[in-house]
């Protein structure tokens, strides 16, 4: 007899664990499956971003900085230090410990909430009754039946057919979370989310960091003003080499060096490096899913194909996270995964896509959610802009990060925000104020009117919100 449950979730990234234990929470017996396997060979839980995206990508990005604060910043507050290293082994063993506490948490919580975990590959090889779903692991297979299957497959690398990734000389973000020395000369594919974290990291260390992206504007999904001044201070004042406008024509891999031709305004060049990391999109994984055995709905990018509820083509089975439309971001997954669950277990789950905040931790970080002034533009929508650069905010200068600015975006007859623009010093956790204002419809006299602390970055935000009416106090 197969073993059945209320709940199968398939993955056990943010979507997939957060699902599988708000599901038991819920009352519903649950399993969740995952096939993730760490570099020890070891089953591991917590998907791309605990393993090889989110937590490790952060710890070497405040490793990274504290090493830089300690070369150049800590000067300025007549702090000397001497003889600053950077030992790389020991950076990456912190960076693992983190990694290895928060996927073994996740079997804990798992404990704690009656989730029966399993290793290994889920695949649908029917429906009578239930859903069967075969889970292998190497030899071994078992065939179980659930009532709901949740798939939270996640995603993977977009492979580059010009540029081979063997994680050695050439990687993708697993091996550039783990590069065993700093490289010289590093190059970058792709100016995006991972390439410009990355970048920052290995730039930081010491190496010179070229970045070769294909389109010829710079963080298009960006507010406009915001890319700009993010280009400015990337390339001026980190130190990144950005080439825009990019035409990759080889990629050659001689185990020592890469040597790369492309095409850009500049005419053909080669570059030689000797690491590249390529980081050019994520692809959902929708292949191995045996989506054919039971009809599951994959579109045409290979994506789940699912409504605004997370509901697929099939009944009874849901799609959340990297595999499906939106996003690709980790408290995106997350929040599909809890209002799936509340919707299995009979309760009203939604998730707005339109107040899902964006970050890139770059120094100076980068955050937004809603519309973007292009955005409104291009919808005719009539609206005002308060801005407030981080230069003139108290915090900023003692905290001794002045780059950047926070601006606001709202409707211009309501009133109502309608977006949040920020590039400054822990953009990352201001923009949360921005999030709930949105969430609560709050209009920005709203957020003039309320008492800030100071002194505080937030009040950047407060002043950003009195531009709006043009009547900020401290510009
Ligand atoms: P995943 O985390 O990809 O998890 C899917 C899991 O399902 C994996 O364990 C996979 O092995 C497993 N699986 C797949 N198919 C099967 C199957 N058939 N059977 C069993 N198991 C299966 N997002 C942020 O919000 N903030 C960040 O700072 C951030 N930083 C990032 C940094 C990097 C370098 C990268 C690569 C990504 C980053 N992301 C970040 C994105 C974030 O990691 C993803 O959006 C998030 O992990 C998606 O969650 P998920 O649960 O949908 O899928
Ligand atoms: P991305 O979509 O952010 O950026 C990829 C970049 O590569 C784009 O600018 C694209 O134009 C460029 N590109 C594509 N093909 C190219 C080519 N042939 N030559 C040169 N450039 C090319 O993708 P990513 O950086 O790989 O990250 C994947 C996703 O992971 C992100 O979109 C994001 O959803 C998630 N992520 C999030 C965070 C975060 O939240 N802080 C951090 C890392 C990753």
């Amino acid at each position: 007899m197969a073993k059945t449950f209320d709940v199968a979730v398939i993955g056990a990234g943010p979507g997939g664990y957060t699902a599988a234990i708000r599901a038991a929470q819920l009352g519903l017996n649950t399993v969740c499956i995952d096939d993730w396997k760490n570099a020890r060979g070891k089953g591991s839980l917590g998907g791309t971003c605990l393993n090889v995206g989110c937590i490790p990508s952060k710890a070497l990005l405040e490793s990274s900085e504290n090493y830089e604060r300690a070369l150049h910043k800590f000067s300025d507050h007549g702090i000397t230090v001497k003889e600053v290293a950077i030992d790389v082994a020991k950076m990456m063993a912190r960076k693992d410990k983190i990694v290895d506490t928060f996927t073994g948490g996740i079997g804990l919580l798992f404990r704690k909430n009656k989730v029966t975990s399993m290793h290994g590959r889920a695949r649908f090889t029917g429906k009578s009754g239930g859903y069967q779903i075969e889970v292998r692991d190497g030899e071994n297979a078992e065939t179980i039946e659930a009532k709901h299957v949740i798939i939270a497959s996640g995603s993977s690398p977009r492979q580059l057919p010009l540029a081979t990734v063997d994680n050695d000389r050439i990687v993708d973000n697993v091996g550039a979370l783990s590069l065993p020395d700093i490289p010289k000369r590093l190059g970058v594919i792709g100016a995006g989310v991972i390439g410009l974290e990355m970048g920052s990291v290995w730039k930081r260390l010491g190496s010179e960091v070229t970045v070769l992206e294909a389109l010829p504007a710079f963080l298009q999904a960006a507010d406009d003003q915001v890319a700009k001044e993010a280009f400015r201070v990337f390339t001026k004042v980190v130190g990144l080499d950005i080439r825009l406008g990019v035409k990759i024509g080889s990629v050659r891999n001689s185990k020592k060096s890469v040597t790369v031709e492309f095409t850009d305004a500049v005419g053909e060049q080669k570059m030689e490096f000797d690491r590249l990391i390529v980081a050019v999109g994520r692809v959902p994984n929708s292949a191995n899913l045996g989506a054919e055995a039971v009809g599951l709905k994959i579109d045409s990018r290979g994506f789940v194909d699912v409504d605004e509820h997370c509901c697929s083509s099939l009944p009874d089975v849901y799609a959340i996270g990297d595999v499906v439309r939106g996003p690709m971001l980790a408290h995106k997954s997350s929040e599909e995964g809890v209002a799936v669950a509340e919707i299995i277990a009979g309760q009203t789950g939604h998730v707005n896509l339109d107040s899902v905040p964006w970050v890139i931790y770059t120094s100076p970080e980068i955050a937004w959610v809603g519309k973007t002034e292009q955005e409104l533009k291009a919808k005719g929508v009539e609206y005002r802009v308060g801005q407030f650069p981080f230069i003139v905010n108290g915090r900023a200068r003692a905290i001794g990060e002045t780059a950047g600015f926070v601006k606001m975006l709202a409707d211009a007859r309501t009133d109502r925000i309608l977006g949040v623009h920020m590039i400054g010093p822990y953009a990352s956790e201001l923009i949360s104020e921005a999030v709930v204002a949105m969430e609560f419809g709050a209009s920005s006299e709203d957020i003039a009117r309320i008492v800030h602390a100071h002194p505080t970055l937030a009040e950047a935000l407060h002043e950003a919100a009195l531009a709006v009416d043009k009547r900020t106090i401290n510009l």
